[in-house]
């Protein structure tokens, strides 16, 4: 079986040989491959390439810098659907769904080519007589990226284009779960010619998460993962004095009033919720209806969920693929247990499904609950899986008090024809991200993805003028040139 290398020094490296974590595929349960449990050792490493190559990489003209992302971009076009098709292979969702992830990952890459205008700083002349301030931005120097399961090229490509373009060195730990694609993806940065030790990938766990968030060449910790590991994180790299973007957990609510569309306000909430399994920090895991919306919404969520085709993400027609692990599957299916011991009921139970030639899948159906009482576990924690809950109030006022009682603040939508509401809703809702008739209110490229609450620790976000901020510090010159300001020449 093979075991993946890490990539140190622009060079494929056997690890050491030690521990070994298995990459299965959730459709079938094949292993696909052993990640190598990296370590301290492995991580220094990485670290040390990373600082070589620091000096003559920030040293490179940005404008020179972004060439490599231009043909990165264009390789990942070239490849695109072998990485689409690698995606579901070690993550499970549909093919349309890697394929839209990926999207969004070259999209990150698309914006970081602008790093020559997005890096500016500015300037004034004259801030006092004869004196000039300047403004510039400066890379960091070695920084960690670490990542979840749920987008195996999307969320590390949040990351690592801004960070070089910014004249930054990288050490990266893909999720042990899916490894693979970040490797097919590092083979391709490896042709774009970039420089060795511009990019480092190290595999492992969460023990090679932390001596890479403690290594002293690490200045910055870029982070997304469930909330306990995103505390855990911001935590450790505040206490070493490093800069930290820590991402972590949700539970989003949508709000459906009487007003919506409600035909368009059920198929969008639909695809949020169950798409990618309800594996996606931005999928909507409880619904509110308000006043006479519960009804009809009701209906039309439960037929349009109880229709979905379940199955392996290669196969035709199939619109949800497995979950990740079989632990995963466990610890969904007990939730909903839990939930329904205390009192709500099932409007529709996908739990125990069998897909066909595909036995040894973790593999649910959507799950749709009611009346879930506000003591239940499943009001406030996050399944990452197919569960919606459906919840009522009696007013928009009621809906917002609700889902502001969540400890998360990823993201909240709401559906409706009126613009006050709207606006209502966007003013007032605790939440980074906002969706109005959205289901999925993922910020593209360009702008910040904005958790709020436990669903992130930091102050600037990924992605955008955000990542160029969070990548670069600000150096401030202040210039007096006295035999100009005497005017004597
Ligand atoms: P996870 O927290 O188990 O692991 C994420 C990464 O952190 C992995 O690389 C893992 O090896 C490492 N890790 C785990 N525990 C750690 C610790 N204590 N210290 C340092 N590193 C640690 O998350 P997951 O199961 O891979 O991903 C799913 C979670 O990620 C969900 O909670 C989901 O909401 C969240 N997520 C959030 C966003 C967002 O933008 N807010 C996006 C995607 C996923």
């Amino acid at each position: 079986m093979a075991v993946i290398p890490n990539y140190i020094d622009g060079e494929w490296r056997e690890p050491p040989s030690g521990g070994r974590l298995p990459v299965i595929n959730p459709a079938t349960g094949e292993v696909l491959a052993l990640a190598p449990e990296g370590d301290a050792a492995d991580v220094n490493c990485a670290a040390e390439a990373a600082a070589r190559a620091f000096p003559a990489w920030r040293a490179t003209p940005p404008a020179d810098r972004i060439q490599f992302l231009f043909r990165l971009k264009q390789l990942l076009e070239e490849h695109f659907e072998e990485i689409a098709s690698l995606i579901t292979r070690e993550n499970g969702k549909t093919l349309p769904e890697s394929r839209g992830e990926l999207r969004r990952g070259i999209e990150n890459v698309e914006v970081a080519c602008g790093i020559p205008a997005l890096m500016q700083g500015y300037n004034l002349e004259d801030v006092a007589s004869g004196i000039d301030e300047i403004l510039f931005r400066q890379p960091l120097g070695v920084v960690a990226v670490i990542t979840p399961f749920n987008f195996p090229a999307m969320i590390p490509l949040w990351f690592l284009p801004y960070a070089i373009a910014c004249g930054n060195c990288l050490v990266l730990k893909p999720s042990e779960k899916v490894p693979l694609t970040m490797q097919r993806i590092v083979e391709l940065i490896g042709r774009t010619g970039l420089p060795p030790g511009v990019v480092n990938v190290v595999n492992g766990a969460r023990p090679a998460a932390e001596a890479l968030i403690d290594h002293p060449l690490v200045r910055a910790v870029s982070f997304v993962g469930s909330t306990p590991a995103a505390k855990a994180v911001y935590a450790r790299a505040a206490a070493k004095g490093k800069k930290a973007q820590c991402q972590g957990g949700a539970k989003n609510h949508v709000v459906v009033l009487p007003d919506a569309d409600l035909d368009s306000a059920s198929q969008v909430v639909c695809d949020s919720a169950f798409g990618c399994a309800g594996q996606r920090c931005l999928a909507v895991s409880a619904a509110i209806t308000v006043g006479e919306a519960r009804e009809r919404f009701r209906r039309s969520i439960a037929g349009l969920a109880g229709s979905l085709k379940v199955g392996c993400g290669f196969e035709q027609g199939v619109q949800m693929g497995p979950v990740i692990t079989p632990q995963s599957l466990q610890r969904i299916e007990g939730l909903v247990d839990q939930g329904l011991r205390s009192g709500a009921s099932a409007v529709l139970d996908g739990r125990g499904l069998k897909v066909g030639g595909f036995e040894e899948g973790n593999f649910i159906g959507p799950v749709i609950l009611e009346g879930v009482s506000p003591d239940s576990p499943l009001v406030d924690t996050e399944i990452f899986g197919p569960v919606l809950s459906l919840v009522e109030a009696a007013s928009l006022d009621e809906a917002i008090a609700i889902l502001s009682r969540s400890a998360y603040g990823n993201q909240a939508s709401l559906f409706t024809s009126s613009g006050a509401a709207a606006r209502k809703f966007r003013n007032e809702t605790p939440a980074g991200n906002i969706g109005i008739n959205i289901g999925v209110a993922a910020p593209m490229a360009y702008f910040p993805f904005s958790g709020w609450k436990d669903s992130f620790f930091g102050t600037v976000h990924a992605q955008g003028r955000d990542a160029v901020e969070f990548y670069t510090e600000k150096k401030v010159v202040v210039e007096r040139w006295p035999k100009y300001w005497s005017r004597k020449f």
